[in-house]
């Protein structure tokens, strides 16, 4: 494999040539830009190809975690959240937790008697996180839920290291906490993609039918989570 760059206002991309492969492409990985090409494709025709398609790896890039960043418990740490950040400040007080939906980042102050305990602080944010997961999950759950005519029969929310979601035989459905660092129409796949394992228990043709038909930006979605997921999940 030949590395070489490609300026396109502004933007450096990074040309990865391989000898096997025959046709053009373009990915985001952490946050960088990669225009894939056979051996021979003049720089000339990859600028044009990469310009032609210039509007999705722009949107790309907006959608992209930050790369290779743990997400601290600091005071004025910022988190992914739904698409958008959640700002972190912990104080000292009487134990209570504030979300303000309405600040710039979403603000959430959690006050607790002794800020300073990084366990302490941990488990503040991680029962207001997963009492959040699953209101949000369950509304969204109930929307879906609606058109499709059918019900799961419990939902909760778990720590997966490796998956979004489950079904099982019995209509229970479980959620990964971290959903919430996802983008809101990300997670609203997650969500339509397990309540249609309630009418098809495997991943046959019918059942990506269903999804597609009650999920439209199913493709998109599947696309940002084979790019973007393993981030997500390797960082909280
Ligand atoms: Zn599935």
């Amino acid at each position: 494999m030949t590395e070489s760059c490609l300026q396109i206002d502004g933007h450096q991309l990074q040309v990865k040539r391989h000898a096997r492969r025959t046709r053009l492409a373009i990915r985001v990985r952490a946050q960088q830009v990669e225009v894939l090409a056979p051996p021979r494709v003049s720089l000339k025709l990859l600028e044009k190809f990469a310009r032609q398609h210039q509007a999705w790896w722009l949107q790309a890039l907006q959608t992209a975690p930050q790369p290779l960043q743990k997400y601290a418990l600091t005071n004025g740490a910022a988190w992914p959240f739904l698409g958008d950040r959640l700002q972190l400040q912990f104080v000292q007080g009487k134990p209570q937790v504030h979300f303000d939906q309405q600040a710039d980042n979403r603000l959430l102050i959690c006050q607790l008697a002794r800020p300073e305990n990084e366990n302490s602080r941990r488990r503040v944010l991680q029962k207001w996180w997963y009492q959040y997961a699953l209101d949000y999950l369950a509304e969204r759950t109930q929307r879906f839920a609606q058109n499709l005519g059918r019900q799961p029969s419990q939902i909760t929310i778990k720590s997966f290291s490796g998956r979004w979601g489950s079904c099982d035989g019995r209509g229970r459905i479980q959620f990964n906490w971290k959903l919430l660092a996802l983008p809101d129409w990300v997670v609203d796949y997650v969500v339509v993609h397990e309540l249609c394992h309630l009418v098809h228990l495997n991943h046959s043709s019918a059942f990506w039918q269903l999804v597609e038909q009650h999920y439209p930006r199913t493709r998109e979605a599947k696309l940002w989570l084979k790019q973007h997921g393993h981030l997500v999940i390797a960082q909280l």
